[in-house]
């Protein structure tokens, strides 16, 4: 690598580090309903403000050895790890597409799905706002990347593109959704089911049809099906290893798996889709 290229990968990993300790504010304030700015950030326990110090991504929590620095409660390592995942799926992105305009727009769209899937985690809820303005920015954008010819490797690079993408991917899951709420209610919720409509349980949620618009703007119509496929089966072995340890969850977030596969999709969805089509007719 050039110097430059040393330059804008360290620039990407502290842009990354800064970009998960926003994540980790967005996913505790935003359900609850509260500023992203304002207050600073404080100790949930004794509700002291932090230092500019004990607020560095990652090097705190090893300094202060997950306590807090006023009253020594425990710092959840889930704090930590979100931004360790928001600079590692960066750093990702850079390695992939290099020093150039789609960098930005993918980056800002795996935060988007970090918020998006860290509040899904906390609550089965993805608010509106995480989706669908980007839904509608994904489409100008790539009519921008279309009409201006912008350079870079876009996945996705004609407005017409973007809306199939938006249309596969939402229709899909949004089938999905209507399937799996059906049997659900026909096979399995047979003590609650009472032919009420409020007595139907929902087994998938709106939200991640939204998602899924979102998704399939920024990397079109096959990989958004990759997605699906990926995300359901992410899905299905962590239902799996999770009741073989003994827990019984009686809802799994869609949402993170989801976004998990998008971002897979975005980084070697083509090299997965011709490996497995060029093994099949060979
Ligand atoms: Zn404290």
């Amino acid at each position: 690598m050039s110097i430059s290229d040393w330059f804008f990968f360290v620039l990407t990993v502290l842009i990354g580090l800064a970009s998960g300790s926003f994540a980790n504010v967005c996913i505790l304030r935003i359900p609850a309903d509260l500023s992203i700015v304002f207050p600073a950030s404080h100790c949930f326990s004794c509700g002291k403000a932090l230092l500019y110090r004990d607020n560095i991504p990652l090097l705190s929590y090893v300094l202060l050895r997950a306590k807090c620095r006023w009253c020594a409660a425990p710092i959840s390592p889930r704090y930590p790890l979100i931004e360790f995942l928001t600079c590692a799926s960066f750093t990702g992105i850079y390695l992939k597409f290099g020093a150039s305009l789609p960098i930005l727009v993918y980056c800002l769209l795996a935060l988007d799905l970090i918020i998006a899937s860290g509040i899904d985690w906390d609550h089965l809820w993805i608010p509106r706002f995480l989706s669908t303005p980007g839904t509608v920015l994904g489409f100008v954008w790539a009519t921008l990347v279309w009409f201006f010819e912008w350079p870079g490797e876009w996945i996705v690079s004609t407005p017409w593109d973007a809306l199939l993408g938006a249309f596969v991917g939402g229709g899909v899951i949004y089938l999905v959704r209507l399937g799996a709420n059906w049997y659900y209610n026909r096979y399995r919720n047979y003590s609650i089911y009472k032919e009420n409509e409020e007595d139907r349980i929902e087994t998938m949620g709106l939200g991640d049809v939204d998602l899924m618009l979102l998704i399939g703007m920024f990397i079109g119509w096959d990989l958004a099906l990759l997605t699906i496929f990926l995300g359901s089966l992410f899905g299905s072995l962590f239902g799996l290893v999770t009741r073989f340890c003994g827990y019984k969850l009686i809802k799994i977030p869609f949402g993170p798996y989801l976004a998990l596969g998008a971002y897979l999709c975005l980084l070697w969805g083509y090299d997965l889709i011709h490996w497995y089509f060029s093994g099949l007719f060979f």
